[in-house]
C-alpha cells in the first residue's frame, strides 16, 4: 500500500508542472492561457525511491464568479477526499492572495493532512512570497521550483515519514490468522529478539487522546516544555494531527496531538487554528496511546469510544488520569477509579493507570515509565518453549470443557506476531472452545508473562 498525494491550490501556481515532474510524462496539460478546463487526473509518481499516487487538481480558471468558485471548491474537495496527503501550492512570486486563503480554508475545513509549498521559489523573486506563506498557518512552507526541479529533496524528506507510516499500517493490517505454520519462528528461550529501541530517526510514536478539556495540550506542552524539542510543531504529518518530536527522559518520541498545541515555536498561533474534528485518526499512527481522563469527569461516553478504538487498532495503551492536583482524597479516589476502570472500560483491561497533573508536571515520570513498559510489552516475544510449558500448567489447572462428550485437546502454542502480541493455539474442535476459556488463557498470559498495556490476540487453529 502506498499513499495518495493531491496537489491543490489556486490556478496558475504550477500544479500541473509539478505533477508532470513527479509523474515524468506529459500526462497533464500545461497551459499558460487561462481558460483551459481540466478535471482531476491521477498518475504514478516517483520521487527518489518513493512511489505514490498523485492527483492533479489543476484546471479551473481564476474564479471570477460564484459558479466557478463553487466548481473550484468542489474539485478541490474531491481531490482532498481522495488523498491521504495534500500538497498545497502557493505562488512565491505572486505572494499570498485572497484566493489562496480560500483554499487554505477548504483544507482546514476538510481536516486535510497538509504539506505547504511555495512554488516558483527559484532565484530571489520568490523570497517574499515564501515568508508570506507562513501567514497561512499551515506550517513551514517548502521552497519549490516545479519548473526547475528545485526543492524536491525537501519534499522527499517530508514525504518519507508519511510513506513509512502507510507502509507500517499496511503491515499491521495484514490478516492475523492466515499464518502458514511452516513460517512460524520457534525460537527458544535465550534468543528472544531485542525490543526495537526508539532512536532519533525512528522515535517512539505516541498520541494523546481524550475528550476536549481533558488536558491533552497542557500535558504535551509540559512534556516538551521541560525537554529538548527536536523538531516541530509540524502540521499534518498525519491527517488531522500535529506532531512534535522531542526527547522525554532520554527517549526520542514523536507526540501526536489531536487538537491545537500551543508551543514555543514561531508558528504556534497559526497552528492552533487548525481545527480537528476527528482527531482520533492520529491514534492509528501511534505505537502507544495515552488515553487521558479528567479526574473530575472520568469514564464518559467519549472515553468508551476511545477505548474501543484503541483495542480495535491494537495499540499499546496507558491510561492517565489528569488533574490529580485537584483531588483531596487521593487514596479513596484511586480505589474508586480502579473499580470504575475495570467495570466501564473492559476493553482496556490490563492497561496501566497512572495519575498525573499536566499542570504541575507531577507524575510525568511515572507516565513515561508506563509508556515505555507498554511499548516493550507490545513488542515482546515470548519463546515457544516457555509458552508450551505454561500451556500445560493452564490446562491442568483448569481443563477445557468437553462439549457433547468431545474432549478439547490443546497441544501446542506459539507467538506468531508482535505489536500487539498474537498467539496461536493448536487445538481440536476450535469452534467448540467457549469464549470464557479464551479469556482465561488471555488473562493468564497477561498475568504470568507480565503484559500490561497491550491488547493480546489469541487465535485457535484446528490441528486436524
Ligand atoms: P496550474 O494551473 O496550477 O496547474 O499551473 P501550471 O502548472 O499550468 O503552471 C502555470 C504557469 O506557471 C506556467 O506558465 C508554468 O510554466 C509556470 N510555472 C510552473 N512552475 C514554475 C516554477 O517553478 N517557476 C516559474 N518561474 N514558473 C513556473
Ligand atoms: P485539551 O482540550 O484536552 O487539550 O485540554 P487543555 O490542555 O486545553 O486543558 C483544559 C483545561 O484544563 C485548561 O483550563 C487547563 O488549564 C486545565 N488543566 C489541564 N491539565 C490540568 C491539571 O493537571 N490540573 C488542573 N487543575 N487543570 C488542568
Amino acid at each position: 500500500m502506498t499513499f495518495t498525494l493531491a496537489i491543490v491550490g489556486r490556478p496558475n501556481v504550477g500544479k500541473s508542472t509539478l505533477f508532470n515532474r513527479l509523474v515524468g510524462k506529459k500526462l497533464a496539460l500545461v497551459d499558460d492561457q487561462p481558460g483551459v478546463t481540466r478535471d482531476l487526473r491521477e498518475g504514478d509518481a516517483r520521487l527518489g525511491d518513493l512511489r505514490f499516487t498523485v492527483i492533479d487538481s489543476a484546471g479551473l480558471e481564476e474564479a471570477t464568479d460564484n459558479s466557478l468558485q463553487g466548481r473550484m471548491r468542489r474539485l478541490t474537495e474531491r481531490a482532498v477526499e481522495m488523498a491521504d496527503v495534500c500538497l498545497f501550492l502557493v505562488d512565491a512570486r505572486a505572494g499570498i492572495t485572497p484566493s489562496d486563503e480560500v483554499f487554505a480554508d477548504i483544507l482546514r475545513k476538510k481536516n486535510a493532512n497538509v504539506i505547504l509549498a511555495a512554488n516558483k521559489a527559484e532565484g530571489r523573486a520568490g523570497e517574499g512570497g515564501v515568508l508570506e506563506a507562513y501567514s497561512l498557518g499551515l506550517g513551514d512552507p517548502i521552497r519549490l521550483s516545479a519548473e526547475h526541479g528545485e526543492g524536491l529533496d525537501e519534499l522527499y524528506h517530508t514525504l518519507i515519514p508519511i510513506s513509512e507510516q502507510f507502509a507500517e499500517r499496511a503491515a499491521q493490517d495484514m490478516p492475523d490468522v492466515d499464518v502458514d505454520i511452516e513460517d512460524w519462528d520457534d525460537f527458544e528461550e535465550g534468543d528472544e529478539p531485542p525490543i526495537p529501541m526508539p532512536t532519533d530517526a525512528k522515535p517512539l510514536q505516541i498520541a494523546v487522546v481524550g475528550r476536549p478539556n481533558a488536558g491533552k495540550s497542557t500535558l504535551i506542552n509540559k512534556i516538551i516544555g521541560e525537554e529538548r524539542l527536536l523538531t516541530g510543531p509540524e502540521a499534518g504529518i498525519t491527517r488531522d494531527a500535529i506532531s512534535v518530536k522531542t526527547e522525554w527522559d532520554g527517549v526520542p518520541m514523536r507526540i501526536f496531538d489531536t487538537a491545537g498545541m500551543r508551543k514555543k515555536a514561531k508558528v504556534q498561533e497559526k497552528l492552533e487554528k487548525l481545527s480537528v474534528s476527528d482527531g482520533l485518526r492520529a491514534a492509528k499512527f501511534a505505537e502507544v496511546l495515552v488515553v487521558l481522563l479528567d479526574v473530575e469527569i472520568p469514564f464518559e461516553q467519549q472515553d468508551l469510544r476511545i477505548a474501543d478504538l484503541a483495542e480495535r487498532e491494537g495499540r499499546a495503551v496507558v491510561v492517565a488520569v489528569n488533574k490529580w492536583d485537584l483531588e483531596d482524597e487521593k487514596q479513596e479516589k484511586l480505589k474508586d477509579l480502579r473499580e470504575k476502570f475495570e467495570r466501564l472500560l473492559p476493553q482496556l483491561r490490563g492497561a496501566p493507570m497512572v495519575t498525573v497533573s499536566a499542570k504541575t508536571g507531577k507524575g510525568l515520570d511515572r507516565l513515561n515509565a508506563a509508556i515505555m513498559k507498554a511499548y516493550e510489552v507490545w513488542n515482546r516475544r515470548v519463546s515457544t518453549s516457555a509458552l508450551n510449558r505454561w500451556l500445560v500448567g493452564m490446562l491442568e489447572q483448569h481443563p477445557p470443557p468437553a462439549p457433547q462428550g468431545k474432549r478439547i485437546k490443546m497441544r501446542y502454542m506459539t507467538q506468531v506476531k508482535t505489536r500487539p502480541p498474537q498467539f496461536v493455539v493448536m487445538t481440536s474442535h476450535p469452534d467448540k472452545v467457549p469464549d470464557s476459556y479464551n479469556r482465561y488463557l488471555i488473562n493468564g498470559l497477561r498475568a504470568d508473562f507480565d503484559m500490561p498495556g497491550t491488547p493480546i490476540r489469541l487465535f485457535l487453529r484446528d490441528q486436524g
